[in-house]
Parts: structure tokens; C-alpha cells; sequence
């Protein structure tokens, strides 16, 4: 069975709409992404898939990542170590995350206060959100836990 055909058919579209190429290498990107299960930079999934023995060119899984996100398969995260973090957010609910600042590791909440906030602070002003952002950063519960700097990259 094919994976992520959902996914699969929301990109198809997109891509037809703005006129882009359709090419099975945007597909193998969009494959790679989706089963990562972590945030990941554009670089850590370009070896992820050069390990895999794919033939997915750097730029290509550069600009598809940029496409992934336009049509909002992926979602964008910054967590203030100036690097562009991505993840999964088709079909996805809305989460937070607490980031270790030592060891880097990104562990993620979800509140339906901040939600609630979010919602309460744009009506008040006259805002149409469309996204927000929050972040805390902090220390690892467990010191020893606090190693694994790989992990997120
Ligand atoms: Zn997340
Ligand atoms: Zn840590």
C-alpha cells in the first residue's frame, strides 16, 4: 500500500495549482518527512535519505520542504538556535514545545489554555490568527537524560 495517501493527494494538488512540476523525487521527499518522527533539519533529512540509497538531490529536498510547508503538509519551527526545524503537521494537532537548552531536546505539550489565549488576545484586538508560536526553554528534568544532542541535531 502506498503511504501517506492523503497527504500524497493534498501535495498533488497543490503543486498542479501553482504550476510546479509533479515529479516522484517531491513524493520521496514528502515520504522521508512524514516518517520523521522527530523535528528534523533540511539537512539531517537529506542524509536520512542518502543512507535510505535515495537519489534525492540536496536543492531538491530543499525546495520541496519549502513546498511541503507552503501547502502546510509541514509545519516550520524555530527554536532559537537559528536553524529552520520542521515537522509533520498534516493532520496534525496544534502542540508547544519545552526546549532543553543544554542538550538541545525538544519535547512537545499541548495546552488548550494557550489555545484559549491565543483566540481571547485576537478577538479582543481584531486579529485573525493564523498561527502562533510558543516556546519554553529550560533544563532537562534529569541531568543524565541531558545528553542526547543528536537526537534533534
Ligand atoms: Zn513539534
Ligand atoms: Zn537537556
Amino acid at each position: 500500500m502506498e503511504k501517506h495517501p492523503k497527504a500524497k493527494e493534498e501535495f498533488t494538488g497543490f503543486l498542479r495549482q501553482q504550476k510546479h512540476r509533479i515529479t516522484p523525487e517531491r513524493f520521496e521527499v514528502l515520504d522521508f518527512a512524514l516518517d520523521y518522527d522527530d523535528h528534523f533539519g533540511a539537512d539531517e533529512l537529506y542524509i536520512k535519505m542518502k543512507m535510505n540509497k535515495s537519489n534525492v538531490s540536496r536543492a531538491t529536498v530543499y525546495n520541496t520542504l519549502e513546498l511541503l510547508t507552503q501547502c502546510e503538509i509541514l509545519a516550520k519551527r524555530h527554536f532559537g538556535d537559528n536553524k529552520t526545524h520542521y515537522e509533520a503537521s498534516f493532520n496534525r494537532k496544534n502542540h508547544d514545545h519545552l526546549i532543553c537548552t543544554t542538550c538541545g531536546h525538544i519535547t512537545e505539550f499541548r495546552s488548550e489554555k494557550i489555545q484559549k489565549i491565543v483566540d481571547e488576545i485576537s478577538t479582543e484586538l481584531g486579529f485573525t490568527p493564523s498561527g502562533y508560536s510558543f516556546n519554553i526553554f529550560g533544563f532537562c528534568k534529569d541531568k543524565n537524560h541531558c545528553s542526547h544532542f543528536d537526537d534533534n541535531g
